[in-house]
C-alpha cells in the first residue's frame, strides 16, 4: 500500500490534533504481527485504524477485528475498504468513549498504533478494563515505552511503570524509527508488548487506593518517601511513622527505590 498517494486521492487533510501518522514499513508491521501471536479463534480490537494497513494483515490472522477510528473522513474510507471482509467491524468511535463491555467475550488482544498525543489516557482506560484482554501490544512514543517498562531505580520509573506492570508484564520488543511513519512524526517510537497477568502482580484488596498511595509518593520525586507522602495532605505524618516502623521501609528512601510489593506493603497499612 503506497500511503502517500492514497492520502493524496483522499485529499486527506491530516488533523494534527489526531497524531495521524501513518505507517509504511512492511518490516514494522511484519513484527506486529509476530508479537501479536494471532489465531484463527481471537478477537482483536484495534485503536486508530488510520487507513487499514495494519486492519488488513489483522483481519487474515484473526477470527474477528474491530477497528476503531475517531476520524470520519478515515471512518468512511474504512468502510468501503473492508466491506467484503466478514470479520473486520469498522466503528466511528473515540476510544476514550469506548465501552469495553461491549466487546464480544473474554481474551481479546488489544493492538494499537496510538496517537502519541493520548497514550497515557488509553493505557489508563485499558487498564481499568483489564479483565477483558489477554495481551495488549501498542507502539509508543520511545521515552513513554521506557517508563512503562522501566524498573525500581531507573530514573523512569514511576507511577506509569507501575499501573502497567501491576496488571502486565511489560517488554518493549522493536524499536521503530520515526521513517517508519508518513508523515514521519518528531519522534522514534517502541513496540510494547503487554502480557496481561492472570492476577495481578501483587494481592491488594483496594487497588484505587494503592494507586492514589503510589500517585502520591512519586508527587515530589526529589523529596523523601515520607515528605512526598505527607505533602500530599492525606495522610498524618504518625500514620505513616507507624506505616514505615511495620513494614521496616526507610521513609528517607525515595520513591523511584521502591518495588510494587514494597508499595503494596505500605499501602496496606496506609488505607
Ligand atoms: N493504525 C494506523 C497505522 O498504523 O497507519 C494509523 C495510526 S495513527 C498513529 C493513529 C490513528 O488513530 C489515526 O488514524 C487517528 O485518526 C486515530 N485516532 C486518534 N485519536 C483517536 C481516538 N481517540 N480514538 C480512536 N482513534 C483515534
Amino acid at each position: 500500500m503506497n500511503v502517500k498517494s492514497v492520502l493524496k486521492q483522499l485529499e486527506f487533510k491530516k488533523k494534527k490534533r489526531l497524531g495521524q501518522n501513518f505507517l509504511h514499513d512492511e518490516m514494522v508491521l511484519d513484527a506486529i504481527l509476530l508479537h501479536a501471536d494471532i489465531h484463527p479463534g481471537d478477537t482483536v480490537l484495534e485503536i486508530g485504524a488510520g487507513l487499514g494497513i495494519l486492519t488488513e494483515r489483522l483481519s487474515e490472522a484473526a477470527g474477528s477485528v474491530i477497528s476503531l477510528e475517531v476520524d470520519k473522513a478515515l471512518y468512511a474510507y474504512l468502510k468501503n475498504r473492508f466491506r467484503n471482509h466478514k470479520n473486520v467491524h469498522i466503528l466511528l468511535q473515540d476510544i476514550l468513549k469506548f465501552n469495553t463491555d461491549d466487546l464480544p467475550g473474554q481474551d481479546v488482544k488489544v493492538i494499537a498504533n496510538l496517537p502519541y498525543y493520548i497514550s497515557t489516557p488509553i493505557l489508563t482506560h485499558l487498564m481499568e478494563s483489564i479483565k477483558k484482554f489477554s495481551l495488549i501490544l501498542i507502539m509508543l512514543q520511545e521515552e513513554l515505552a521506557e517508563r512503562v517498562t522501566a524498573e525500581p531505580g531507573s530514573k523512569k520509573y514511576g507511577s506509569l511503570s507501575i499501573m502497567t506492570q501491576f496488571y502486565t508484564q511489560a517488554e518493549i520488543v522493536a524499536h521503530v524509527p520515526r521513517t517508519a511513519f508518513y508523515p514521519s512524526p518528531g519522534v522514534d517510537s517502541a513496540l510494547v508488548r503487554l502480557q496481561v497477568l492472570k492476577q495481578p502482580c501483587v494481592n491488594i484488596s483496594d487497588p484505587e487506593g494503592f494507586f492514589r498511595v503510589v500517585q502520591a509518593a512519586f508527587s515530589h520525586r526529589r523529596k523523601t518517601l515520607r515528605n512526598s507522602l505527607l505533602g500530599s495532605g492525606k495522610i498524618s505524618g504518625e500514620r505513616l511513622d507507624s506505616a514505615f516502623r511495620a513494614t521496616g521501609i526507610s521513609p528517607t528512601l525515595r520513591a523511584e527505590t521502591l518495588s510494587i510489593h514494597e508499595f503494596a506493603k505500605l499501602a496496606q497499612f496506609l488505607l
